[in-house]
């Protein structure tokens, strides 16, 4: 989750990153950055979520999740 959005950023697992860094290559808005050989979002705040970085990545490392949000009933509808 992004600390300072509350929206989600996509989550790297460090066992799996191999430091290839093409999904530092593939991120539009440079949000991601190899940390001692391992992809990190540095920069949360200019992450779109586009899912470039989980599209490319050979190793599955990148997820994105996603929360699902279902609408409340509209409380003044009328039913027959
Ligand atoms: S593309 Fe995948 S394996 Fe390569 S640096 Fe990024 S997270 Fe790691």
């Amino acid at each position: 989750m992004n600390p300072f959005t509350d929206q989600p950023i996509p989550l790297i697992d460090p066992r799996s990153c191999n430091g290839c860094g093409l999904c530092m290559r593939a991120c539009p808005t440079r949000a991601l950055m190899l940390r001692d050989g391992k992809a990190v979002v540095t920069d949360p705040l200019a992450c779109e979520y586009s899912g470039l970085c989980e599209a490319v990545c050979p190793t599955g490392a990148i997820t994105r999740p996603f929360e699902i949000v279902i609408a409340e009933e509209e409380t003044n509808a009328t039913h027959e």
